[in-house]
């Protein structure tokens, strides 16, 4: 079934693209609208300093990533070894742990959260490890969710156990956004850049989409918009019910990016600051040489501004100097570059976040509303958050699309 469904995917980031791409291969009439001048959402490539390539977003490719590695292979997109010690950040100096209590503190932690713990700070407060693990762990976990830890859902910790220890880690060569534009030169003209959707009519006949110079007609939708911008659609009539509710509840965190030039490039390394709220990081480029830049990474909302948010980015610089200093970096903060989400309209934010006051409700997110059937990391279940997970999920609101009644 499928063939002849005329339907409008919103949003070409890498849940909208699977979705039009899984869509087209049963059948369907495929058309995606696409707001930002470029595709690929939060996997955003761009160069830096001499012939690198940084992500602006989304970077490493986590050794499940079944679909995004079946997909390289398709386009033929080689997978570089970063080498990164990405599941063994060390911290330094006062708040170093030695190797030996890293290690148990990740085997403590792979045992999952002690009974009773509601939350990740409950949770590692519960294992009583000595004060420099603790805040180690503490720190690590709102970094990856951008989030604090007394608010994420303790069942974050299963998910992080899995990211601490040893591991190889890959981006695509030349950029993750090649498979956004791999993906998109294979739609051609059906695909329309610089389009945002600004209304949709609906009922169990079809839908009519609005932008701001065209009004577009179709059988159903795949939406795969993050649900910031998703909230400033106007809906006839508007959304109700569990999955409307769902989408209103989650919740983003906020992550951001500082990128900067090695002036002598270094192996590769991952280094947090723990009273900073972020992590450094070197690897190997595209020719298994180190790469010429340095990423740091910061999260939650609170570490972000007190590094010095988008207005003092010479903040971030001086602290991650400070923290580097075994490294030979461009100390010029004109020549870094700063990756922010929160004020990007169309996300405002960097992934969703397993809030407690706020859960990520996965089964109501998946259920779609008449024709409309969602899409993207937030509804992608175990794998949110993540670039696999926004194509798992775009292929999989492409099924129930093409399996629902016509
Ligand atoms: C800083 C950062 C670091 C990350 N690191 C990693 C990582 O290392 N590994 C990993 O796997 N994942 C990482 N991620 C997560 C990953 O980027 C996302 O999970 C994934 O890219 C989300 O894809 P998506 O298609 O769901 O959403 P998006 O990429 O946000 O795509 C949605 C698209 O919809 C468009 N849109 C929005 N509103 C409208 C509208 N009204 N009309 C039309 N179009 C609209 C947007 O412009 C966008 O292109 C990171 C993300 C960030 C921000």
């Amino acid at each position: 079934m499928g063939g002849g469904k005329r339907v409008v995917v919103v949003g070409a980031g890498f849940a909208g693209l699977a979705a039009a791409d899984a869509l087209r291969a049963r059948g369907a009439e495929v058309t995606v609208l696409e707001a930002r001048d470029r595709v690929g959402g939060r996997v955003w490539s761009v160069p830096f300093g001499d012939g690198a390539v940084v992500e602006r977003g989304a970077e490493f490719i986590l050794p499940d990533y079944e679909v995004m590695q079946s997909l390289a292979t398709r386009f033929g997109i080689p997978l570089v070894l970063k080498g990164t010690p990405y599941g063994r950040r060390t911290a330094i100096g006062e708040e170093a742990v030695s190797d030996s209590d890293l290690e148990a503190a990740f085997e403590r932690i792979r045992r999952g959260p002690p009974a009773g713990a509601a939350s990740v700070g409950e949770a590692i407060a519960a294992l009583e490890l000595a004060p420099r693990q603790a805040a180690l762990l503490r720190t690590r976990v709102a970094i990856s969710n951008g989030h604090p830890v007394d608010d994420l859902d303790a069942s974050v910790v299963e998910e992080s156990a899995s990211t601490f220890g040893d591991f190889a880690n890959w981006t695509l060569a030349g950029g993750n956004m090649r498979l956004a534009d791999a993906l998109a030169d294979e739609l051609g003209d059906i695909l329309h850049l610089s389009s945002p959707v600004r209304r949709i009519r609906w009922s169990d006949a079809g839908i009519s989409i609005g932008t701001d110079d065209a009004e577009l007609d179709a059988d159903a939708a795949v939406i795969a918009i993050p649900t910031a911008p998703l909230g400033e659609i106007e809906f006839d009539p508007p959304l109700e019910g569990a999955t409307a509710s769902a989408l209103r509840a989650v919740t983003y965190g906020q992550n951001s990016k500082l990128f900067i030039r090695l002036l002598t490039p270094a192996p590769p390394s991952a280094v947090m600051s723990i009273a900073g709220h972020f992590w450094t990081y070197t690897q190997l480029g595209a020719d298994g040489e180190p790469a010429p830049f340095l990423v740091s990474y910061a999260g939650t909302r609170a570490a972000i501004e007190a590094l010095g948010g988008s207005e003092q980015p010479e903040r971030w610089v001086a602290a991650t100097l400070s923290l580097r200093t075994d490294l030979d970096l461009d100390a010029d903060p004109a020549a870094a570059l700063l990756s922010n989400w929160d004020e990007d309209p169309w996300v405002r934010g960097s992934y969703s976040a397993r809030s407690l006051a706020s859960p990520i409700r996965d089964d109501d997110l998946q259920r779609p509303i008449g024709p409309l059937f969602f899409a993207g990391e937030h509804t992608a279940g175990a794998w949110h958050g993540l670039m696999e997970g926004a194509l798992r999920s775009g292929g999989r609101a492409a099924e129930q699309l093409l399996d629902s009644r016509p």
